[in-house]
């Protein structure tokens, strides 16, 4: 799926004396199955942007386009957005809070009115997608896990919804080298084996060039630079 972001502006607080333009005329494509890092600064303007993309934000000015359907008008339910666009906060795990794995990864579908045996199905493919063992860690609590297998939980209860684009702000903040690598893999791996459109959103380069087919630059609430790793 495509996503047009079109003149898109946000300021928090408008008319008051903390008044923030965080997004000043945005505009950006991103393509179906593509692999985007999101850079900038702290302040730039990143979690602002990510927040628009599943309706959690709607623009002071201009529109966001997911194939073709504008998403900021009042006729889309926020139900439907959330199903296509699946977001990862910065420090998921903090929303964790089921005593097993398992519910905490079912929390979603289960408000999608689905069969018992579907819930079962999309927690067990979820946790796959996360390279989490099923059997091993599904009655445990999130909580005794590592903090790396614990993001991963969170970030399966995200795929549990079975977003088509993922979006994920900072995945490896906070992380020993091993979590970071470990999330960082399996996020590759999400794209390269199951073709998902994937935006991270980083403080570094360096973590993410590899990665990535896209770069995108923010600086101050503007788009600075849009590129492949290597030219950027
Ligand atoms: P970081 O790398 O630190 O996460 P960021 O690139 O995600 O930064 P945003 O959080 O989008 O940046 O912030 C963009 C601007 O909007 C900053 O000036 C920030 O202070 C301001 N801002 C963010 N959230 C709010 C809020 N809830 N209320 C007021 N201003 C905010
Ligand atoms: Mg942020």
């Amino acid at each position: 799926m495509t996503i047009l972001i079109n003149n898109l502006t946000y300021i928090y607080n408008p008319g008051s004396p903390f008044e923030t333009k965080a997004l000043d005329n945005v505009n950006l494509q991103i393509n179906d199955g593509e692999f985007v890092g999101l850079i900038g600064h702290t302040g730039s303007g990143k979690s602002t942007l990510i927040q628009h993309l599943n309706g959690l934000i709607k623009p002071t000015s201009g529109k966001i386009e997911i194939d073709g359907v504008d998403i900021t008008s009042k006729g889309v339910k926020l139900k439907t957005i959330r199903q296509k666009v699946g977001l990862v906060f910065q420090y998921p795990e903090h929303q964790l809070f089921e005593e097993t794995v398992y519910k905490d990864i079912a929390f979603g579908p289960q408000n999608l009115g689905l069969s018992e045996k579907q819930i079962d199905e999309r927690v067990k493919e979820a946790m796959e997608l996360v390279g989490l063992d099923f059997k091993l860690v599904k009655d445990r609590s999130p909580f005794e896990l590592s903090g790396g297998q614990r993001r991963r939980v969170a970030i399966a209860g995200v795929l549990a919804m079975k977003p088509e684009v993922l979006i994920l702000d900072e995945p490896t903040a906070g992380l020993d080298p091993r979590g970071r690598d470990e999330i960082l893999g399996q996020i590759k791996e999400l794209h390269e084996k199951h073709n998902m459109t994937i935006i991270l959103v980083s403080h570094s380069m360096e973590d993410i060039a590899r990665l990535v087919d896209k770069i995108i630059v923010m600086n101050k609430g503007k788009v600075a630079m849009v590129g492949k790793p290597r030219e950027i």
